[in-house]
């Protein structure tokens, strides 16, 4: 599905990745993990085309993403889930809803990706005329997962879905993200939250300063000593 090679990404003059290199196979959930600054945001708006490598090459599909456009890539079924969930606020949940099938293709799919997400979201449903400023932190995630599951992704991009919520509804949040890929969808899941997201993924991938450090089956990272210390705080 994706396929990352050695890019390095800059702000101006200061780069903050250095030659990384990723892939997210078909039907798999992959986590990258690093710690504050890594450089993990950095690389979801790569992806997205938001930001563009100065070097390497990323493929979409086996197709390069260079000169595709964000709107394109969401069309194409590349859709990210941002840090700090960016909804609108002041607009209603099923407003919100239908801001993430903007394009002609999700249009007009759009009540059917809505009982979808109904279903997989009841709350959504029974919040659906509220405005987004009078909901939980928890609901509000929901919401923006919600929102990305409107343009039928084939890869969602997970920025840190777990962040300043409770324990039950971090819970709450993986059971979904297990229940999406297991319908059929990719995953790259951002997490800092290491343990939860290693145990739900099949390989994962260790950032540091924008290089990666470290990377392998989910199950021998959640075993290695370094990563234990440094990230899952045993
Ligand atoms: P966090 O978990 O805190 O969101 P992160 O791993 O997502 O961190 P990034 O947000 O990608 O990290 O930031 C990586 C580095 O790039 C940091 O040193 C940050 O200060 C720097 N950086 C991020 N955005 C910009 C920008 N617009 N201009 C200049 N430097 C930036």
């Amino acid at each position: 599905m994706l396929e990352i090679s050695e890019i390095s990404v800059f702000y101006g003059d200061i780069q903050v990745v250095f030659g990384l290199s990723l892939r997210v196979g078909e039907g798999e959930i992959v986590t990258l993990i690093g710690s504050n600054g890594a450089g993990k945001s950095t690389i979801v708006n790569t992806i997205s085309g938001i930001l563009r490598p100065s070097k390497g090459e990323i493929l979409y599909r086996g197709k390069s993403i260079a000169r595709v456009p964000a709107h394109r890539l969401v069309e194409q079924g590349l859709v990210q889930v941002p840090e700090g969930r960016m909804l609108f606020t002041d607009l209603t949940v099923e407003e919100n809803l239908r801001l993430g099938s903007f394009s002609k293709s999700s249009r007009k799919h759009f009540p059917a990706r809505l009982r979808y997400v109904f279903q997989l979201f009841p709350i959504l449903a029974e919040r659906r005329r509220q405005t987004v400023n009078t909901m939980s932190g928890g609901e509000q995630q929901m919401l923006a997962i919600g929102r990305a599951l409107m343009a039928s992704p084939k890869l969602l991009i997970l920025d840190e879905p777990s962040i300043g919520l409770a324990p039950m509804l971090v819970a709450e949040v993986f059971r979904v993200i297990r229940t999406i890929n297991e319908q059929g969808v990719s995953i790259l899941l951002i997490e800092q939250n290491a343990i939860q997201a290693l145990q739900l993924s099949s390989r994962g991938y260790v950032l540091e300063q924008g290089h990666m450090v470290q990377e392998g089956e989910a199950a021998e990272l959640l075993e290695d000593k370094n990563i234990k210390s440094a990230y899952l705080g045993i």
